[in-house]
């Protein structure tokens, strides 16, 4: 097993991720099997209790994991399918050491950091790579080195190296280059620091990627190269991108594949990226738009709706067409007109998931709004429970009607708790989670768009459709076409007067991939183009 750590100095937000999804694209289009982790030094045992509005969107993986949305870029990027045990926080690592502790494991000895903190964390990455049969694993470190929190997770770093042999391990820091001064002069000295802080830690860093506004000027590059001990050609230019797509190609240009499989002593043939290659360029040279709304609570931070935004843009990228997203706030459609006409300017809308009351209201006009003007809809998890909502309301006549998460009182709980989840008292992981089985129903939109019987998609919820309202719900144009294999959650709803109305209980966007879009949103970009554009 060969490990590449990726550490990050100067600041966060730097794009270790995409500069870690893009190395393992580049060593895979090498033909190498390569598998990534990430490591998140917070107390949390996963994303699931975060605040999205903080750390974006919670990615959900095949085994119902709720976890970091870098790992959503390595699925997208390498086209894997990974597990939440390719996400290590420090939570996880404390709560193995002390039950551990507690069952008397450690009988006798004082229990430390180091050695059982960092032998827990060197444990799990092991584990973690071998189970996957991978040539290659990246492992990313998360936070800024200097960062108190991730102290135990560099040192496990560290004699990893030591242990496994230094063929078999590389390090790769990422930092920032920015540019001041009236020339914009480009500006080595913070880059120069953060190896000098990871150095103390006894980590000598094999590559440097620095991202910067402009390429790395040659005088930049030879700077890095003789204060950070690496090669001129060790020190890798990552100039910002307009596309996150376009990373691998940018890092390719800069031969970082063949550095590190050169320094990792491997072989491989020569490197493929035609498909990506194609598929950036239907990105970027697509001149017809298709214009999309999305309609959210949490619209400041784009980042928690990061999957929904991609697997638009594969499907767009699939369609020959440019994606032009519009962000509207649901408060706002419950208080403005103005936010109306730019709803009226989208081709399409999208209803996306979410938690609590506020801005439901505002979702609920956006689904009726859609409904009564035939304009294509996509109503994912909380959407798909809001046009429920809003068909009892608007269509049968249910004044009040809601889910129970928005109003507990309300006299027709059209959507209400999953049975399970009565007397849960845990909040952590206790959703209906992952990737459950859909059962579809021939003759439907549904089926036209996945053309299969039966699917797999990923879930992450409380509530459901109440099944005492099944008998009116389905009395007129509305369908439930997919539904669990016992036929008692409802999955998947359509109109059948309207021509793209289509909401489904699960998450579709996690399993979105560049180069193979979410069969819904393919077919959900090919409805809107059907309608025509108001500038
Ligand atoms: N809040 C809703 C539920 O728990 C929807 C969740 C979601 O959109 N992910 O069922």
């Amino acid at each position: 097993m060969k490990y590449i750590m990726v550490t990050g100095g100067v600041m966060s937000g730097l794009g270790k991720g995409l500069t870690t999804a893009s190395l393992g694209k580049l060593l895979q289009a090498r033909g190498l099997k390569v598998t990534a982790i990430k490591i998140d030094p917070y107390l949390n045992v996963d994303a699931g209790t975060m605040n999205p509005f903080e750390h974006g969107e919670i990615f959900v993986t095949e085994d119902g994991g709720e976890i970091d949305l870098d790992m959503g870029h390595y699925e997208r990027f390498l086209d894997v399918n990974l597990t939440k045990e390719h996400n290590i926080t420090t939570g996880q690592v404390y709560y193995e050491v002390i039950s551990k502790e507690r069952r008397g494991e450690y009988l006798g000895r004082t229990v430390q950091i180091i050695p059982h903190v960092v032998d827990e964390i060197k444990r799990r990455l092991r584990q973690v790579a071998l189970k996957s049969g991978a040539d290659v694993c990246l492992v990313e470190i998360g936070g800024t080195v200097g960062d108190m929190e991730s102290m135990p997770f560099l040192e496990a770093a560290r004699q990893m190296r030591l242990e496994e042999g230094p063929t078999n391990t590389l390090f790769i820091h990422v930092t920032l280059v920015p540019s001041s001064g009236p020339m914009g002069e480009q500006k080595t000295k913070p880059t120069q620091h953060s190896v000098k802080e990871l150095r103390q830690l006894g980590i000598s860093p094999d590559i440097i990627v620095c991202r910067s506004a402009t390429p790395l000027t040659s005088e930049a590059r030879r700077k890095i190269s003789l204060f950070c001990n690496v090669w001129e050609n060790e020190v890798i230019s990552a100039v910002d991108v307009k596309n996150i797509y376009e990373l691998p190609l940018v890092l390719e240009h800069e031969n970082l594949s063949s550095i590190v499989l050169q320094k990792l002593g491997l072989r491989s043939g020569d490197i493929d990226l035609t498909s990506w290659v194609e598929m950036v360029s239907k990105m970027e040279n697509a001149s017809k738009p298709v214009r999309v709304g999305i309609v959210g609570k949490y619209i400041r931070f784009t980042d928690t709706y990061l999957s929904i935004y991609e697997a638009l843009r594969h499907a767009a990228a699939q369609n020959d067409v440019k994606l032009e997203v519009r962000w509207i706030s649901a408060e706002r459609l419950e208080r403005t007109v103005e936010a109306f006409q730019e709803l009226s300017q989208c081709q399409g809308v999208v209803i996306p998931g979410g938690f609590g009351p506020r801005g439901a209201e505002g979702k609920i006009l956006a689904i009726r709004w859609a409904r009564e003007n035939l304009v294509p809809l996509l109503g994912l998890c909380f959407g798909f429970q809001l046009a429920v909502v809003e068909f009892s309301r608007n269509v049968l006549g249910l004044e009040g009607a809601n889910s129970t998460e928005v109003d507990p009182l309300t006299p027709h709980p059209v959507i209400d708790l999953l049975p399970e989840q009565r007397g849960l008292r845990e909040m952590g992981g206790t959703m209906r989670l992952g990737a459950q089985e859909v059962v579809i129903e021939k003759g439907t939109k549904a089926f036209q768009i996945y053309r299969s019987e039966r699917i797999w998609e990923r879930h992450r919820h409380r509530y459901e459709v109440n099944p005492e309202y099944l008998p009116l719900l389905t009395g007129k144009n509305l369908l439930f076409s997919g539904k669990s294999p016992d036929g008692k959650r409802m999955e998947i709803l359509e109109l059948s007067d309207h021509p793209f109305f289509m909401a489904t209980q699960f998450h579709p966007e996690f399993k979105s991939r560049p180069l193979r879009p979410a069969p819904i949103f393919n077919a959900f970009i090919k409805a809107a183009l059907c309608r025509s554009l108001n500038a």
